[in-house]
């Protein structure tokens, strides 16, 4: 098998199951408990808490733990809504976000809140200066994704992260696809929350973490227990985010090794679909783009219909987003880039690994030339 759909999920890496693994029969204890055997599971966890503030430029008591991406994005927006709801009921978000913020966005706009939605230009960017315009006097959050997950398009966060701060208006960035593949300092780029998801860099599902700015009031969005500083009720996923922290140990220590392979693949890929396969055209911005990040559009040919000769063929790859490959519906980001409807049905997306190689390039490019050619032949 060739994994081709690293954007989707990420095997998890030996050592995170290794280090994993006594939290289930020797290390079980609840960490909220006061007796030592609880407290071993306790201090697992606050290493975990520390590697990842480390990093993304955070402090330690500013990581909150969660059960994944999702949660977390739903967190920082729904109860930033509630929270400030006195001061305004207007938030900014773009028109290509995951659907942990679009659809929380909709909720909210049944409910009184009113959403603004920023365009993308071609490439997949917002503007800052539209971004600048959409602001109010009632404006409380702007939530932009950090780099997005169909077409691995890397915005502009840190004039956008200035820019709120400037305007005193809260800042989140959803940043599960961005995690250990930009380098994020939640300084630099004045970030107040961010959201990540473990099973995206070699941690394990169900599991992941949002960053709140000390200092910014957000209120509890499960009622319950009193973990994570009464912020985040119920007992804490112990071994998966003992997991996660070992994932991004490891990330963060090759992150410039992985970093360069991946490009050096995704380069090569990119220039041989475009050399190599007639009427084929690539999405997204070309320079600012995720490292593994590969969507292109074959004209003429039923994308699904090549997913599926590629899988009998052991390659994985998706069509369009993983997210949400359920649904029937068109993709809306590249709607929102203006690919013509007949070309959106063309397309693949292809994320590369760390632990991909050239040669499993070369056999993904073998059965493209082949299957695309023969679809056309048949369409
Ligand atoms: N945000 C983005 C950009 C994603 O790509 C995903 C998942 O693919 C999520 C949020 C949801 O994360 P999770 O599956 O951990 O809930």
């Amino acid at each position: 098998m060739i994994y081709f759909d690293h954007a989707a999920t990420t095997g998890t890496y030996p050592e995170v199951l290794l280090e994993m693994t006594p939290f289930f029969r020797e290390l079980y204890g609840n960490p909220s408990s006061i007796y030592e055997f609880g407290k071993a599971a306790k201090e697992m966890m606050e290493r975990a808490r520390k590697q990842i503030a480390r990093s993304i430029g955070a402090k330690k008591e500013e990581i909150y733990f969660t059960s994944g991406g999702t949660e977390a994005d739903n967190w920082a927006i729904l109860k930033t809504a509630e929270k400030n709801r006195e001061k305004g009921k207007h938030i900014i978000t773009s028109g290509i976000e995951h659907h942990a913020v679009l659809r929380t966005c909709a909720f909210l706009e049944r409910n009184g809140y009113e959403v603004t939605y920023l365009p993308v230009d071609e490439n997949g960017l917002i503007s800052v200066s539209e971004l600048e315009q959409a602001i109010r006097e009632d404006t409380i959050l702007i939530t932009i994704m950090y780099a997005n997950n169909e077409i691995g398009t890397v915005q502009p966060v840190r004039e956008i992260g200035e820019l709120a701060g400037k305007k005193g208006i809260l800042f989140h960035t959803d940043a599960v696809q961005a995690y250990l593949h930009e380098k994020i300092d939640v300084e630099k780029e004045h970030i107040d929350m961010l959201s990540a998801s473990g099973h995206k860099f070699g941690g394990p599902k169900g599991v992941g973490f949002l960053y709140i700015r000390e200092g910014t009031e957000l209120p509890s969005l499960l009622r319950g227990g009193d973990q994570e500083k009464k912020r985040r009720a119920g007992t804490e996923n112990v071994a998966g985010i003992v997991g996660m922290g070992k994932a991004s140990a490891i990330g963060e220590k090759n992150f410039e090794e992985n970093h360069e392979t991946l490009l050096r693949m995704r380069n090569t890929l990119i220039e041989r679909l475009q050399t190599e396969i007639p009427d084929s055209r690539i999405n997204g911005s070309l320079e600012k783009r995720l490292d593994g990040n590969v969507n292109v559009i074959f004209k003429v040919v039923e994308g699904e219909a090549l997913l599926l000769l590629l899988d009998m063929a052991g390659i994985c790859v998706s069509s369009g987003s993983a997210c949400n490959s359920s649904s029937k519906s068109t993709s809306h980001v590249l709607q929102a880039i203006g690919v013509p409807p007949e070309y959106i049905r063309g397309t693949i997306r292809i994320t590369l690994g760390a632990e991909n190689t050239m040669e499993e390039i070369d056999t993904l490019m073998e059965n493209l030339k082949g299957y695309v050619q023969n679809l056309r032949e048949n369409a």
